[in-house]
């Protein structure tokens, strides 16, 4: 069969017109002569990798999946699939013990959040990072996110869900590992201000980490198992309990609505539209009327805002730009998009950790020279990167939001 006349393999690398303008957007190659770029590695070596599977060459590690490529690619070419799937086909390498503590973000985030003052002060002293450095071939340079004393899932029990009922409309929140076990502050301020306009939240039947974490560490089977069950749940939630679902990571929802189905097989067509991220959706309800904010008089204040690699696929940047510029105290600085380098799990890594951090040079600059009080962002690991690389706090746009409204105001606004 003709697979180039018909352009029918199961990526469509065929579309490739070898215009090699991906190359130029791959924040990996000015950094890391070792990695071949998004054109060799994606649709050219597909061709090759299709006739020999010994044509894969284990560099494809050093692609961080931040699908900038794609975004940049005129021919629609799902490069940076091409290249996971490269991986989880043809890598020969089994995912090592560092690998799997980095993945299971449940697991590790269970047990630390457990014993929190102890994981967070022993993760932070010099001879334990040399440990880890030598050993597990985790950076020593690289800072640990903290983990909270109490999960946001136990927080949300003991003083939200039971007044949620009483809101005229609903949702349902994927929380993520991060704000469940690192920051579950963010995840109090999507219910403040989903409150305040009117919508109760609440938790999915069953809530899985959303697996990305998994896919770029080889361990395909279990983000499988995982997707299974965050589909399942949310399915439950739009299409029994007709609420439709919102989350705070860009990450997470790109990985639900995008990667389950052309990573790991997971269909999702049912209820992909019914997945956004909570900047989306309060900006599209400001916008159709639904709902009003009342602010707070406060002091200006000038802000930064960093667009993540997987906001900047999803092409949802623009809702919360335009969500913050919404706020009267608020002077936004947009900042060129690029990659901050971290990638997830990508930058912890020994080998890639000079990688990570001469990726995100030039947005650590961009963001010295704002002039700017903080910066804002919706991923999370950027968030750790921007904190650590500069002296810059980083904050979500939902939280700048919870702080800036009026809550009485505004739900009298929406009564
Ligand atoms: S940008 Fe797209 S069309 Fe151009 S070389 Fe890369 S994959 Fe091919
Ligand atoms: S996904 Fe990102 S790192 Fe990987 S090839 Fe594309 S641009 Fe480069």
């Amino acid at each position: 069969m003709n697979t180039q006349q018909y352009n029918i393999s199961d990526n469509n690398f065929e579309q490739c017109l070898k215009c090699t303008v991906c190359t130029v957007y791959c924040p990996v190659v000015p950094v890391n002569p070792n990695y071949p770029g998004p054109k060799q590695a994606g649709p050219d070596g597909e061709r090759l990798r299709l006739k020999r599977g010994e044509f894969f060459d284990e560099a494809l590690k050093y692609c961080l999946n931040c699908k900038r490529c794609e975004v940049a690619c005129p021919s629609n070419v799902r490069i940076g699939d091409i290249i996971q799937l490269a991986r989880i086909k043809y890598s020969q390498k089994k995912p090592s013990l560092r690998d799997m503590i980095l993945a299971n973000t449940d697991i590790v985030g269970t047990l630390s959040s457990t014993f929190a003052p102890i994981v967070n002060t022993t993760v932070a002293l010099k001879p334990v990072k040399a440990v880890m450095d030598s050993v597990l071939k985790i950076d020593k340079h690289r800072t640990f996110p903290k983990y909270a004393g109490q999960t946001f899932v136990s927080w949300f029990k003991k003083n939200a869900a039971d007044k949620q009922e009483l809101y005229p409309n609903h949702v349902s929140f994927f929380h993520g590992c991060y704000i469940n076990y690192n920051y579950p502050q963010l995840g109090k301020d999507v219910v403040k201000v989903m409150n305040a306009i009117g919508y109760g939240v609440h938790l999915l039947e069953k809530e899985k980490c959303c697996g990305v974490a998994l896919i770029s560490n080889g361990l395909i089977n279990q983000a499988k198992k995982q997707a299974h069950i965050n589909i399942e749940s949310i399915r439950k939630s739009v299409n029994e309990e007709k609420r439709p679902v919102i989350a705070a990571s860009s990450t997470c929802t790109f990985t639900i609505r995008d990667e389950y189905p052309h990573l790991l097989q997971v269909e999702n067509d049912d209820v992909r539209d019914s997945v956004e991220l909570a900047t989306r959706f309060i900006y599209r309800l400001l916008e159709e009327g639904k709902v009003k904010l009342k602010f707070r008089d406060t002091q200006p204040v000038r802000v930064a805002y960093h667009t993540p690699c997987h906001m900047e696929k999803l092409g949802w940047g623009y809702y919360s730009i335009e969500l913050l510029r919404q706020i009267p105290h608020l002077d936004l600085v947009v900042l060129d998009s690029q990659c901050c380098g971290i990638g997830g799990t990508y930058g912890f890594k020994k080998e890639n950790y000079p990688t990570s951090q001469g990726i995100g040079e030039s947005l650590f600059n961009q963001i010295k020279a704002a002039g700017v009080q903080y910066v804002a962002t919706d991923c999370e690991t950027c968030k750790w990167q921007i904190e650590m690389s500069t002296p810059y706090e980083v904050k979500h746009p939902i939280s700048i939001l919870a702080e800036a409204i009026d809550v009485e105001g505004t739900m009298k606004l929406n009564k």
